[in-house]
Protein backbone atom coordinates (compact mmCIF):
# COMPACT_ATOMS: atom_id res chain seq x y z
CA UNK A 1 0.00 0.00 0.00
CA UNK A 2 1.30 3.63 -0.36
CA UNK A 3 2.25 5.63 2.17
CA UNK A 4 -0.07 8.73 2.54
CA UNK A 5 1.52 10.13 5.17
CA UNK A 6 4.65 11.72 3.30
CA UNK A 7 4.50 13.74 0.00
CA UNK A 8 4.78 11.31 -2.99
CA UNK A 9 8.19 10.74 -4.51
CA UNK A 10 9.22 12.32 -8.14
CA UNK A 11 11.52 9.16 -8.82
CA UNK A 12 9.69 7.26 -10.81
CA UNK A 13 10.23 7.36 -14.28
CA UNK A 14 13.40 6.68 -16.11
CA UNK A 15 16.35 6.53 -13.30
CA UNK A 16 19.57 8.26 -13.53
CA UNK A 17 22.93 6.57 -12.17
CA UNK A 18 25.33 9.50 -12.00
CA UNK A 19 27.71 7.86 -10.23
CA UNK A 20 31.69 7.84 -11.37
CA UNK A 21 31.51 4.44 -13.13
CA UNK A 22 29.39 1.91 -14.37
CA UNK A 23 28.44 5.11 -16.54
CA UNK A 24 25.19 5.61 -18.17
CA UNK A 25 24.81 2.67 -21.41
CA UNK A 26 23.80 3.65 -24.57
CA UNK A 27 20.82 2.00 -26.07
CA UNK A 28 22.35 1.17 -28.94
CA UNK A 29 25.56 -0.73 -27.00
CA UNK A 30 22.85 -2.89 -24.89
CA UNK A 31 21.04 -3.28 -28.08
CA UNK A 32 24.58 -4.51 -30.37
CA UNK A 33 25.05 -7.04 -27.27
CA UNK A 34 21.49 -8.39 -26.82
CA UNK A 35 22.40 -11.76 -29.44
CA UNK A 36 22.97 -15.13 -29.68
CA UNK A 37 26.70 -16.67 -28.74
CA UNK A 38 28.55 -16.16 -31.67
CA UNK A 39 31.18 -18.96 -32.73
CA UNK A 40 34.61 -18.45 -31.26
CA UNK A 41 36.28 -20.22 -33.82
CA UNK A 42 35.88 -18.92 -36.82
CA UNK A 43 33.16 -16.65 -38.70
CA UNK A 44 32.18 -12.70 -38.01
CA UNK A 45 33.83 -12.32 -34.56
CA UNK A 46 37.20 -12.65 -36.02
CA UNK A 47 36.69 -9.86 -38.43
CA UNK A 48 34.96 -7.65 -35.54
CA UNK A 49 38.17 -8.17 -33.58
CA UNK A 50 40.11 -7.16 -36.31
CA UNK A 51 38.44 -4.42 -37.24
CA UNK A 52 38.42 -3.15 -33.27
CA UNK A 53 41.99 -3.40 -32.86
CA UNK A 54 43.17 0.05 -35.05
CA UNK A 55 39.95 2.13 -33.51
CA UNK A 56 40.82 1.01 -29.99
CA UNK A 57 44.37 2.67 -30.65
CA UNK A 58 42.77 6.17 -32.46
CA UNK A 59 40.83 6.52 -28.69
CA UNK A 60 43.93 6.30 -27.25
CA UNK A 61 45.94 8.17 -29.81
CA UNK A 62 49.06 5.86 -30.44
CA UNK A 63 49.69 3.65 -33.29
CA UNK A 64 51.59 1.11 -31.46
CA UNK A 65 50.62 -1.45 -29.43
CA UNK A 66 47.05 -2.74 -27.66
CA UNK A 67 45.84 -5.56 -25.43
CA UNK A 68 42.59 -6.66 -23.70
CA UNK A 69 42.18 -8.36 -20.90
CA UNK A 70 38.48 -9.49 -19.55
CA UNK A 71 38.39 -7.42 -16.13
CA UNK A 72 37.97 -4.39 -14.33
CA UNK A 73 40.48 -1.25 -13.93
CA UNK A 74 41.97 -3.17 -11.42
CA UNK A 75 42.81 -5.77 -13.59
CA UNK A 76 44.36 -3.39 -16.24
CA UNK A 77 46.18 -2.00 -13.11
CA UNK A 78 47.68 -5.66 -13.17
CA UNK A 79 48.33 -6.35 -16.28
CA UNK A 80 50.22 -3.15 -16.63
CA UNK A 81 52.31 -3.54 -12.92
CA UNK A 82 53.19 -6.98 -14.25
CA UNK A 83 54.22 -6.08 -17.71
CA UNK A 84 56.28 -3.36 -16.44
CA UNK A 85 58.35 -4.57 -13.84
CA UNK A 86 60.14 -7.28 -12.41
CA UNK A 87 60.38 -8.25 -8.97
CA UNK A 88 62.15 -5.42 -6.86
CA UNK A 89 62.41 -2.61 -9.90
CA UNK A 90 61.14 0.46 -8.39
CA UNK A 91 58.43 2.38 -9.38
CA UNK A 92 57.62 6.13 -8.21
CA UNK A 93 53.98 6.62 -8.29
CA UNK A 94 52.43 10.65 -8.77
CA UNK A 95 49.34 10.28 -6.56
CA UNK A 96 46.68 13.00 -6.42
CA UNK A 97 44.27 10.30 -4.70
CA UNK A 98 42.50 7.39 -3.80
CA UNK A 99 42.97 5.80 -7.47
CA UNK A 100 46.57 6.76 -7.61
CA UNK A 101 47.25 5.15 -3.64
CA UNK A 102 45.14 1.50 -5.33
CA UNK A 103 47.83 1.26 -8.16
CA UNK A 104 51.10 1.76 -5.61
CA UNK A 105 49.35 -0.86 -3.37
CA UNK A 106 49.20 -3.23 -6.26
CA UNK A 107 52.73 -2.64 -7.52
CA UNK A 108 53.78 -2.78 -4.10
CA UNK A 109 51.83 -6.30 -3.62
CA UNK A 110 53.65 -7.71 -6.43
CA UNK A 111 57.00 -7.08 -5.08
CA UNK A 112 57.21 -3.89 -6.88
CA UNK A 113 59.44 -1.47 -5.28
CA UNK A 114 57.35 1.23 -4.91
CA UNK A 115 58.17 5.31 -4.14
CA UNK A 116 54.99 7.48 -4.07
CA UNK A 117 55.43 10.99 -4.91
CA UNK A 118 51.25 12.01 -2.46
CA UNK A 119 50.32 15.05 -3.59
CA UNK A 120 46.68 15.03 -1.12
CA UNK A 121 43.79 15.38 -2.73
CA UNK A 122 42.99 18.62 -4.12
CA UNK A 123 46.35 20.01 -5.76
CA UNK A 124 47.93 18.49 -8.55
CA UNK A 125 51.09 17.05 -9.17
CA UNK A 126 53.93 19.23 -8.42
CA UNK A 127 56.48 19.19 -11.09
CA UNK A 128 59.29 20.69 -8.92
CA UNK A 129 58.99 18.14 -6.78
CA UNK A 130 58.81 15.37 -9.62
CA UNK A 131 61.88 16.70 -10.85
CA UNK A 132 63.62 16.51 -7.24
CA UNK A 133 62.94 12.84 -7.16
CA UNK A 134 64.00 11.95 -10.39
CA UNK A 135 67.54 14.15 -10.38
CA UNK A 136 68.13 12.27 -7.34
CA UNK A 137 67.62 9.26 -8.97
CA UNK A 138 71.56 9.41 -10.55
CA UNK A 139 71.46 5.79 -10.71
CA UNK A 140 68.46 5.80 -13.34
CA UNK A 141 66.65 3.04 -10.43
CA UNK A 142 63.47 4.26 -11.55
CA UNK A 143 61.79 2.08 -14.18
CA UNK A 144 58.42 3.75 -14.68
CA UNK A 145 56.40 6.99 -13.35
CA UNK A 146 52.78 5.50 -12.70
CA UNK A 147 49.90 8.80 -12.76
CA UNK A 148 46.70 8.87 -12.88
CA UNK A 149 45.29 11.20 -15.63
CA UNK A 150 42.23 12.15 -13.73
CA UNK A 151 41.97 10.58 -10.11
CA UNK A 152 38.26 10.05 -10.16
CA UNK A 153 38.10 10.49 -6.25
CA UNK A 154 39.26 13.72 -6.38
CA UNK A 155 38.05 14.62 -9.90
CA UNK A 156 41.86 16.38 -10.16
CA UNK A 157 43.61 16.24 -13.67
CA UNK A 158 47.50 15.54 -14.49
CA UNK A 159 49.21 17.57 -17.74
CA UNK A 160 50.34 14.33 -19.10
CA UNK A 161 52.56 17.14 -21.53
CA UNK A 162 54.21 18.46 -18.49
CA UNK A 163 55.02 15.23 -16.92
CA UNK A 164 56.36 14.21 -20.16
CA UNK A 165 59.10 17.56 -20.53
CA UNK A 166 60.16 16.74 -16.37
CA UNK A 167 61.18 13.21 -18.04
CA UNK A 168 62.49 14.87 -20.84
CA UNK A 169 64.66 17.85 -18.97
CA UNK A 170 65.75 15.72 -16.77
CA UNK A 171 66.89 13.19 -19.01
CA UNK A 172 65.76 10.59 -16.88
CA UNK A 173 64.76 7.29 -19.07
CA UNK A 174 61.79 5.79 -17.07
CA UNK A 175 58.75 4.75 -18.74
CA UNK A 176 55.81 7.51 -18.58
CA UNK A 177 52.53 4.60 -17.69
CA UNK A 178 48.98 6.50 -17.09
CA UNK A 179 45.77 5.48 -15.75
CA UNK A 180 43.26 6.99 -17.98
CA UNK A 181 39.93 4.56 -16.67
CA UNK A 182 37.85 7.83 -15.79
CA UNK A 183 39.02 9.84 -18.47
CA UNK A 184 39.42 7.94 -22.04
CA UNK A 185 36.71 9.23 -24.42
CA UNK A 186 35.79 12.35 -22.15
CA UNK A 187 39.05 14.35 -21.98
CA UNK A 188 41.38 15.22 -24.72
CA UNK A 189 44.39 12.61 -24.45
CA UNK A 190 47.09 11.98 -26.86
CA UNK A 191 49.36 8.80 -25.93
CA UNK A 192 51.67 8.96 -28.36
CA UNK A 193 51.72 12.94 -28.79
CA UNK A 194 52.66 13.23 -25.29
CA UNK A 195 55.35 10.76 -25.54
CA UNK A 196 53.68 8.29 -23.02
CA UNK A 197 54.46 4.35 -22.60
CA UNK A 198 51.83 2.89 -21.39
CA UNK A 199 48.12 3.71 -20.76
CA UNK A 200 45.23 1.87 -18.98
CA UNK A 201 41.96 2.22 -19.40
CA UNK A 202 38.23 0.04 -18.95
CA UNK A 203 35.12 -0.01 -20.52
CA UNK A 204 32.63 1.03 -18.24
CA UNK A 205 33.69 4.96 -18.28
CA UNK A 206 33.87 7.11 -21.20
CA UNK A 207 33.89 3.79 -23.13
CA UNK A 208 30.12 3.50 -22.67
CA UNK A 209 30.69 -0.31 -22.40
CA UNK A 210 29.49 -2.40 -19.54
CA UNK A 211 32.37 -3.71 -16.95
CA UNK A 212 34.26 -6.13 -17.89
CA UNK A 213 37.01 -5.12 -20.44
CA UNK A 214 40.44 -3.36 -19.17
CA UNK A 215 42.85 -1.73 -22.03
CA UNK A 216 46.82 -1.11 -22.08
CA UNK A 217 48.17 0.65 -24.98
CA UNK A 218 51.85 0.20 -25.26
CA UNK A 219 54.94 1.57 -26.55
CA UNK A 220 57.39 0.07 -28.85
CA UNK A 221 59.82 1.22 -26.36
CA UNK A 222 57.93 -0.20 -23.20
CA UNK A 223 57.90 -3.53 -25.26
CA UNK A 224 61.12 -3.73 -25.47
CA UNK A 225 62.38 -2.73 -22.41
CA UNK A 226 60.41 -4.46 -20.33
CA UNK A 227 60.66 -8.14 -22.10
CA UNK A 228 61.42 -11.01 -19.85
CA UNK A 229 60.31 -9.66 -16.84
CA UNK A 230 60.09 -11.99 -13.96
CA UNK A 231 55.70 -11.21 -12.90
CA UNK A 232 54.59 -11.69 -16.61
CA UNK A 233 52.52 -14.82 -16.64
CA UNK A 234 51.42 -16.25 -19.87
CA UNK A 235 47.88 -14.93 -18.67
CA UNK A 236 48.85 -11.36 -18.22
CA UNK A 237 51.63 -11.20 -21.14
CA UNK A 238 50.90 -7.83 -22.89
CA UNK A 239 53.30 -9.21 -25.97
CA UNK A 240 50.61 -12.24 -26.97
CA UNK A 241 47.18 -10.47 -26.51
CA UNK A 242 48.89 -7.48 -29.01
CA UNK A 243 50.80 -9.67 -31.17
CA UNK A 244 49.61 -13.28 -31.04
CA UNK A 245 48.76 -15.05 -34.13
CA UNK A 246 46.04 -17.19 -32.71
CA UNK A 247 42.79 -15.30 -31.97
CA UNK A 248 42.51 -17.41 -28.36
CA UNK A 249 45.59 -15.41 -27.96
CA UNK A 250 43.99 -12.36 -28.00
CA UNK A 251 42.07 -12.87 -25.05
CA UNK A 252 44.43 -16.06 -23.85
CA UNK A 253 41.06 -18.09 -23.59
CA UNK A 254 37.50 -17.33 -24.70
CA UNK A 255 36.77 -14.16 -25.96
CA UNK A 256 34.75 -11.46 -24.16
CA UNK A 257 31.50 -11.98 -27.27
CA UNK A 258 28.46 -9.83 -26.13
CA UNK A 259 31.27 -6.98 -24.70
CA UNK A 260 32.82 -7.01 -28.42
CA UNK A 261 29.88 -6.09 -30.30
CA UNK A 262 29.25 -3.66 -27.17
CA UNK A 263 32.57 -1.79 -27.86
CA UNK A 264 32.70 -1.75 -31.31
CA UNK A 265 29.14 -0.27 -30.85
CA UNK A 266 30.67 2.29 -28.55
CA UNK A 267 33.67 2.88 -31.10
CA UNK A 268 30.95 3.98 -33.66
CA UNK A 269 29.28 6.26 -31.86
CA UNK A 270 32.40 8.11 -30.74
CA UNK A 271 33.99 7.75 -34.59
CA UNK A 272 30.37 9.24 -35.47
CA UNK A 273 30.76 12.30 -32.85
CA UNK A 274 34.36 13.13 -33.55
CA UNK A 275 36.91 13.06 -30.79
CA UNK A 276 37.02 16.38 -30.46
CA UNK A 277 33.51 17.13 -30.57
CA UNK A 278 33.31 14.74 -27.43
CA UNK A 279 36.27 16.29 -25.43
CA UNK A 280 34.36 19.50 -26.10
CA UNK A 281 31.22 18.16 -25.45
CA UNK A 282 32.55 16.45 -21.74
CA UNK A 283 34.25 20.06 -21.19
CA UNK A 284 31.45 21.89 -21.37
CA UNK A 285 29.16 19.48 -19.21
CA UNK A 286 31.96 20.06 -17.02
CA UNK A 287 31.40 23.84 -16.88
CA UNK A 288 27.40 24.11 -16.54
CA UNK A 289 28.60 21.59 -12.99
CA UNK A 290 31.13 23.84 -12.02
CA UNK A 291 29.56 27.26 -12.47
CA UNK A 292 26.35 25.35 -10.42
CA UNK A 293 28.53 24.83 -7.46
CA UNK A 294 30.03 28.01 -7.90
CA UNK A 295 26.58 29.97 -7.72
CA UNK A 296 25.56 27.44 -4.73
CA UNK A 297 28.98 27.92 -2.75
CA UNK A 298 28.53 31.66 -2.92
CA UNK A 299 26.32 31.87 0.14
CA UNK A 300 27.59 29.13 2.12
CA UNK A 301 31.22 28.97 1.85
CA UNK A 302 30.82 24.85 2.98
CA UNK A 303 29.82 24.08 -0.81
CA UNK A 304 32.68 24.21 -2.73
CA UNK A 305 34.56 22.36 -5.71
CA UNK A 306 37.27 20.01 -4.63
CA UNK A 307 40.07 21.32 -7.07
CA UNK A 308 40.13 25.09 -7.13
CA UNK A 309 41.82 25.43 -10.85
CA UNK A 310 39.88 24.88 -13.92
CA UNK A 311 42.83 23.54 -15.55
CA UNK A 312 43.49 20.96 -12.83
CA UNK A 313 39.99 19.38 -12.72
CA UNK A 314 38.72 16.66 -15.05
CA UNK A 315 35.95 16.74 -17.53
CA UNK A 316 34.30 13.43 -16.43
CA UNK A 317 33.51 13.79 -12.38
CA UNK A 318 33.46 16.95 -10.19
CA UNK A 319 34.34 16.28 -6.74
CA UNK A 320 32.81 18.35 -4.04
CA UNK A 321 32.12 19.22 -0.38
CA UNK A 322 28.95 20.40 1.10
CA UNK A 323 29.84 19.63 4.81
CA UNK A 324 28.26 18.54 7.60
CA UNK A 325 26.21 15.50 6.83
CA UNK A 326 24.65 17.77 3.62
CA UNK A 327 26.44 15.87 1.17
CA UNK A 328 24.65 12.57 2.13
CA UNK A 329 21.15 14.35 2.72
CA UNK A 330 21.35 15.50 -0.69
CA UNK A 331 22.06 12.61 -2.48
CA UNK A 332 19.74 10.32 -0.75
CA UNK A 333 17.54 13.15 -1.31
CA UNK A 334 18.21 12.95 -4.82
CA UNK A 335 17.96 9.19 -5.09
CA UNK A 336 14.76 8.86 -3.58
CA UNK A 337 12.62 12.03 -4.54
CA UNK A 338 14.20 12.47 -7.62
CA UNK A 339 15.24 9.33 -9.71
CA UNK A 340 19.42 10.49 -9.33
CA UNK A 341 22.19 8.66 -8.11
CA UNK A 342 24.95 10.91 -7.04
CA UNK A 343 28.42 9.50 -6.52
CA UNK A 344 29.66 9.22 -2.54
CA UNK A 345 32.94 11.16 -1.77
CA UNK A 346 35.76 8.78 -2.35
CA UNK A 347 39.10 8.73 -0.14
CA UNK A 348 38.55 12.76 1.00
CA UNK A 349 37.89 11.04 4.53
CA UNK A 350 37.55 7.55 6.13
CA UNK A 351 34.04 6.30 6.11
CA UNK A 352 33.75 5.72 9.56
CA UNK A 353 34.74 9.63 9.75
CA UNK A 354 31.55 11.83 10.37
CA UNK A 355 33.22 14.23 7.60
CA UNK A 356 32.47 11.56 5.05
CA UNK A 357 29.27 12.70 4.83
CA UNK A 358 30.25 16.17 3.65
CA UNK A 359 31.83 15.12 -0.05
CA UNK A 360 30.36 13.56 -2.78
CA UNK A 361 30.86 13.55 -6.73
CA UNK A 362 28.48 13.95 -10.02
CA UNK A 363 29.71 11.96 -12.68
CA UNK A 364 29.35 13.34 -16.48
CA UNK A 365 31.77 10.69 -18.64
CA UNK A 366 30.51 8.84 -21.58
CA UNK A 367 27.04 8.77 -22.71
CA UNK A 368 25.55 11.89 -21.21
CA UNK A 369 24.38 15.80 -22.50
CA UNK A 370 23.29 18.86 -22.21
CA UNK A 371 19.31 17.92 -21.04
CA UNK A 372 21.21 15.04 -18.55
CA UNK A 373 23.90 17.63 -17.00
CA UNK A 374 21.66 20.01 -16.60
CA UNK A 375 18.49 17.51 -15.47
CA UNK A 376 20.75 16.76 -12.79
CA UNK A 377 21.84 20.54 -11.43
CA UNK A 378 18.41 21.24 -11.29
CA UNK A 379 17.64 18.04 -9.37
CA UNK A 380 20.50 18.84 -7.32
CA UNK A 381 19.10 22.47 -6.71
CA UNK A 382 15.74 21.51 -6.03
CA UNK A 383 17.25 19.29 -3.15
CA UNK A 384 19.47 21.90 -1.42
CA UNK A 385 16.03 23.99 -1.55
CA UNK A 386 13.71 21.01 -0.22
CA UNK A 387 16.74 20.05 2.63
CA UNK A 388 17.09 23.76 3.58
CA UNK A 389 20.50 23.94 3.14
CA UNK A 390 22.08 27.21 2.77
CA UNK A 391 23.40 27.50 -0.89
CA UNK A 392 23.55 30.54 -3.18
CA UNK A 393 21.07 31.61 -5.63
CA UNK A 394 21.28 31.17 -9.41
CA UNK A 395 23.04 27.93 -9.81
CA UNK A 396 20.87 26.78 -12.80
CA UNK A 397 21.20 30.46 -14.35
CA UNK A 398 24.78 29.99 -14.18
CA UNK A 399 24.70 26.17 -15.62
CA UNK A 400 22.48 27.13 -18.52
CA UNK A 401 24.77 29.97 -19.40
CA UNK A 402 27.41 27.60 -19.18
CA UNK A 403 26.07 25.37 -22.15
CA UNK A 404 24.63 28.36 -24.23
CA UNK A 405 28.35 30.12 -24.10
CA UNK A 406 29.23 27.06 -26.07
CA UNK A 407 27.44 28.32 -29.21
CA UNK A 408 29.12 31.67 -28.76
C1 LIG B 1 37.27 3.41 -11.86
C2 LIG B 1 38.74 3.65 -11.76
C3 LIG B 1 39.63 2.63 -11.40
C4 LIG B 1 39.18 1.27 -11.00
O1 LIG B 1 38.49 0.62 -12.01
P1 LIG B 1 37.62 -0.68 -11.63
O2 LIG B 1 36.99 -1.02 -12.93
O3 LIG B 1 36.65 -0.25 -10.58
O4 LIG B 1 38.55 -1.71 -11.16
C5 LIG B 1 40.96 2.93 -11.39
N1 LIG B 1 41.42 4.15 -11.70
C6 LIG B 1 40.60 5.15 -12.04
C7 LIG B 1 41.16 6.50 -12.36
C8 LIG B 1 39.23 4.93 -12.07
O5 LIG B 1 38.40 5.93 -12.40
Amino acid sequence: MSDTSRPASLAFGRPYLAIPGPSVMPDRVLRAMHRASPNIYGGEIYDVVDDIWPRLKAVAGTTQHCAVYIGNGHAAWEAANANLFSRGDKALVLAVGHFGLNWARAARALGVDVDVLDFGTSAPVDLARLEDALRADTGHKIKALLATHVDTSSSIKTDVAALRAVLDATGHPALLAMDCIASLGCDEYRMDDWGVDVTVAASQKGLMTPPGLGFLWFSEKARQRCAGGDLCTPYWDWELRARGPEFWQKFNGTAPTHHIYGLSESLQMLEEEGLHNVWARHRTLAGAVWAAFDAWGRDNPAIALNVVNPQDRGCSVTAARLGGKDATRLREWCEKEAGVTLGIGLGMAAPDDPAWHGFLRVAHMGHVNAHMTLGVLAVMEAGLQSLRIPHGEGGILAATKAISSHFG
